[in-house]
Parts: C-alpha cells; structure tokens; sequence
C-alpha cells in the first residue's frame, strides 16, 4: 500500500497533535501515512508555500494561514468557498477544503446536543465562529453572536441573514452557550468568556479550546451541573473529514465516532 505524505502547516504547530489523530485514524482504516509538522513563521509563508504543496500529497493548514494559502490553489470546495477559508488541501488538484464546520457538526451530534428550533449564544465571531455559526443555523438553531468587536459580529449576521448581532451581553436563557473567543488557552487560561450569570441559566456549554480539556469556562458550567463539551471532538472529526477527502472516502458518522472512542481510550 503506497504511504501518503500528509503535513499540517502554520505559525507554531510545535504542540500540534495532528500527527498522532491522523495517523491513529489513517491505520483504523487500514490506511498508511507519513505525518509531519511544518512551522512556518510568517515572514517566510510566501517563500516555502508553493515548494510544499509540491512536496506533499495533503496538507492541513492552521492559524494564521487559512486564508493566506488561498491565492495558491486552483479552486475551493463547499464550506471552504462559504467560510472563505482552508484547513485541508488535496495537492494534486490544488483544492481547497474547510473540514472545521463539518468536524463541530459531528461533535455535537455525537454528544447528542440537539439546536434545532433552540437558543444559541455564539461566543467570538472570529474564523471558528464563524464555520460554527453557519452549521448552528444550518441545524436549525437561533442563534445569536457576540463579539467584543462588535464590527466582526454585525459583518457574520449581514453574512448569514438568520444571525442576530448582539451588542451586549445580556442575562437570558439559552440552551446551548458555544466559547469560540479563544479566552481560556494560552496566556488567557483560568479566564472566562461569560460568567455564572449566564452559564447558570444555560443547558449545555461547548468551549472550542481542547488545551487545557476543561477550560474556565467549563469548570464553571461544570460545577452548575451543565452538561459540558470541549474542543477535542471538532478537532478529532475534522481530522476525520480531512482524512477521508485525502483517501476519497465518504464520511460516515458512526465510523467517525467509534474511533473517537477508541482515540479517547488509548490517548
Ligand atoms: P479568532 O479568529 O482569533 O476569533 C476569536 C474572536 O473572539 C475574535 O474576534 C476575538 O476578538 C473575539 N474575542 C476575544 N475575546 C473575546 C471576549 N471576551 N468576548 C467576545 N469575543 C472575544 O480565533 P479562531 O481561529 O476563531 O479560534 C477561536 C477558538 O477556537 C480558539 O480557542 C481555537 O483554538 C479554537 N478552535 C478549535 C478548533 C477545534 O478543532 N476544536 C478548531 C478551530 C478553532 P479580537 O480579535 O479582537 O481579540
């Protein structure tokens, strides 16, 4: 069996498990990979970007290059084309993928979090966000988006009609409250988006952060008996998604959460 060369590029992907997810779901499948890391500080994005889509058959793009490898591609598929942003290129055809939407879709079918016809507050209105929002109104869900800049939430809401722009925070129920502000990694962690206030009245509360595996803002809704979700099943299926479209196979959800599972188990 011929080994695909996969790598995942971006600024500091030193920490990054793709490999280790890629591999394990390429073997499950009876598929064999290479899988390197490539960090690229982005001063140098320019010079090395094309030499490696040509060194490689598949390559998963992270931040901040989602949509800087863009102008290097032939042509973008469904979500990429919506999103206007990449993180899976098939090199062959220099196609343009976005695996994020469809990997958040997965995750909360799997956790059997339900949207449709219910309140969501969608925290942050940045690249996540908006992959997520798309799919939280294609699922059915009302959904309203804050931004601290709120310039970035009222340009979603033009985007995607159905949104609502909110302004303000303001203490009401909603079923479902998703972190994709980023504040709880890094040099934000300990810090929560939203407090008890808002986190008390909700049912369930996904953070897209799976570094640290329960953020602040989890502990909070954790320790108000909320069901809690973090990012590590979005970044489990979208790998999925991507290995499926480098191996031409159609995804299947009970596969995908089967070897999540199994992923959890061993790791
Ligand atoms: P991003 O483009 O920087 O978007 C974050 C947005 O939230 C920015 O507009 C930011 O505004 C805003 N924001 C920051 N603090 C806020 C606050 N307290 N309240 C409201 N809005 C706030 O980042 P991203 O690429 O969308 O990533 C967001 C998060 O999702 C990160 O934690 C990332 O690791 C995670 N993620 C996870 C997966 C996965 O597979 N699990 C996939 C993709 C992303 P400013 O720009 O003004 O700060």
């Amino acid at each position: 069996m011929k080994e695909l060369r996969l790598a995942v590029i971006g600024k500091d992907v030193s920490k990054s498990t793709s490999p280790e997810i890629h591999k394990f779901i390429a073997t499950s499948m009876g598929k064999s990979i290479s899988y390197e890391k490539i960090s690229v500080p982005v001063y140098g994005f320019e010079q090395c970007i094309s030499e490696i889509l040509e060194a490689y058959y598949g390559v998963n793009v992270t931040i901040p290059y989602k949509l800087s490898v863009i102008p290097y591609l032939k042509k973008l598929d469904g979500d990429a084309k919506t999103f206007g942003s990449v993180n899976t290129v098939t090199t062959r055809d220099l196609c343009g993928y976005n695996t994020d939407g469809v990997g958040y879709s997965m995750m909360l079918e799997n956790e059997n979090v339900d949207v449709k016809s219910k309140e969501v507050l969608l925290l942050g209105a940045g690249g996540a966000g908006r992959s997520v929002s798309k799919k939280l109104l294609d699922m059915g869900a009302k959904v309203s988006v804050y931004d601290k800049n709120s310039a970035k939430a009222y340009a979603l809401s033009h985007e995607f009609g159905e949104l609502n722009a909110i302004e303000s925070l303001n203490v009401k129920p909603y079923y479902l409250i998703v972190n994709a502000t980023g504040v709880g990694m890094h040099e934000s962690e300990g810090q929560s988006p939203v407090g008890e206030n808002l986190l008390g009245l909700c049912e369930v509360a996904v953070d897209l952060i799976y570094s640290p595996p329960k953020s602040k803002f989890l502990e909070i809704a954790e320790g108000l008996g909320k069901k809690i979700v973090n990012g590590v099943g979005m970044l489990f299926y979208q790998a999925y998604y991507s290995e499926c479209i480098y191996f031409g196979l159609k995804p299947n959800s009970m596969q995908a959460k089967r070897l999540f599972e199994e992923y959890l188990k061993e790791n």
